[in-house]
């Protein structure tokens, strides 16, 4: 892990500006909550690379073809994808919302 990913959440993989977690890298008590509950979620991931075209796609688009998935999971996981697995990029440097863009990366 770099010092790039040290400074992020391990959950949602934002930046981190306090720390509530003594084990992990937590950035808030919800974000512990989750990541208590659901670790990892490789399903999730692999279905959100299904769910992708081509070029860009912007996440509020994506997440309105789903069904089922809380909100905060679904752009957490995004999230560790751009920031951790480098399996998909952003359109911008600015933190990951609804309305940002995303992309596969190609291998
Ligand atoms: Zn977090």
């Amino acid at each position: 892990m770099n010092l790039y990913n040290a400074s992020r959440c391990e959950y949602c993989a934002r930046i981190i500006y306090k720390n509530v977690s003594g084990t992990y890298k937590l950035c808030s008590l919800k974000c512990k909550n989750y990541f208590k509950k659901n670790k990892s979620n490789d399903e999730l991931e692999k279905f959100i690379l299904q769910i992708l075209s081509k070029g860009w796609n912007e996440i509020n688009v994506i997440f309105s073809t789903v069904n089922n998935i809380d909100k905060f999971k679904f752009i957490s996981a995004i999230g560790r994808m751009v920031h951790f697995d480098k399996t998909l990029k952003t359109k911008s440097k600015n933190e990951i919302s609804m309305r940002s863009f995303i992309s596969k990366v190609k291998k």
